[in-house]
């Protein structure tokens, strides 16, 4: 039995439908899967519906923006309530953050003479937490770039004149706001941060285990990891980090997860739920 614990939407930067997703994670036999949208869980309740149907275990996911000592990480929790109130008004917080974030590079385009609207955009992206992949989308759909990657190469990339920095929660923040909700916290693809050096820090702040095995990770890379997982206590997790079709070919199906690794979360998970035994 398999899973891959990272995968994306349109509810975020994905390309897939919850139930494309789930058709795909059918037809590669992965017995349990967790969705991970950037800053959101609005894609959680129809993944759930779809996993029931094709009788595949759904974990309820996210992967949440977040910096320590200016570099940016991602952070994803799992198994949390996704009901849970705080959570969803952090969650709106950096989704406004999100927004403005377009309109402020749009309106960069346009200093810079590119004519996009904002709402070109919006219409395109067709969810609560757009991201540069939905401007650099909709200046291809306008006709404005060629390729996606003209799209980044021109505009978009950290110096190109409509990049615009995101306000970010830090690590800290975003593990206790996945604990605050009942799940456990992992830090993404630690091999494309090459940040070792915040790790210890984020084991300080209470997180539960490291993202070992990445689509981007080479063999050596995932050995690292399942070496500073080992050295820290963490948990190991690993997923695709599948985008569906916007970066070429989809990626699910590459990353096969053994399922142990996802019942030793879920158990974290339990563990940081359940009230502290007190001894009489
Ligand atoms: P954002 O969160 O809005 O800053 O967008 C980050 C997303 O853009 C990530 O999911 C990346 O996969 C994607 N991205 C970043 N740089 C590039 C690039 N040079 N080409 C294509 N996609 C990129
Ligand atoms: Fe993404
Ligand atoms: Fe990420
Ligand atoms: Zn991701």
């Amino acid at each position: 039995m398999f899973a891959d614990l990272h995968l994306h939407t349109q509810f975020s930067d994905g390309t897939y439908s919850p139930e494309e997703l789930v058709s795909q994670a059918r037809l590669h036999g992965l017995s349990a899967i967790a969705l991970t949208d950037h800053d959101t869980v609005e894609g959680c309740e129809r993944t759930a519906r779809a996993c029931e149907a094709a009788g595949i275990e759904f974990v309820p996911g996210t992967e949440l923006t977040a910096e320590q000592d200016g570099n940016e990480l991602h952070i994803l929790g799992y198994f949390f309530d996704i009901e849970n109130p705080r959570l969803l008004t952090e969650v709106a917080k950096f989704q406004a953050v999100r927004q403005n974030r377009i309109r402020e590079m749009v309106a960069r385009l346009n200093q810079a003479h590119v004519p996009l609207s904002a709402e070109s955009v919006f219409a395109l992206a067709n969810c609560r937490a757009p991201g540069r992949p939905h401007v650099a989308r909709a200046l291809v759909a306008a006709g404005l770039c060629a390729t996606l990657d003209e799209a980044f190469e021109r505009f978009l990339k950290k110096n190109r004149p409509a990049f615009v920095p995101k306000f970010k929660m830090s690590a800290a923040q975003a593990i206790e706001l996945i604990h605050h909700a009942g799940g456990a916290a992992v830090m993404a693809h630690p091999g494309l941060n090459r940040t070792d050096e915040v790790i210890p820090g984020m084991v300080e702040a209470g997180l539960d285990g490291i993202e070992c095995f990445h689509t981007k990770h080479s063999t050596a890379t995932s050995e690292h990891y399942l070496e500073i997982a080992e050295r820290f206590g963490l948990l190991v997790t690993g997923g695709s980090d599948c985008h569906g079709l916007s970066k070429g070919k989809p990626l699910i199906g590459s990353i096969k997860l053994p399922y142990q690794h996802v019942a030793r979360l879920r158990l974290r998970a339990e563990q940081r739920r359940a009230p502290i035994a007190v001894s009489p």
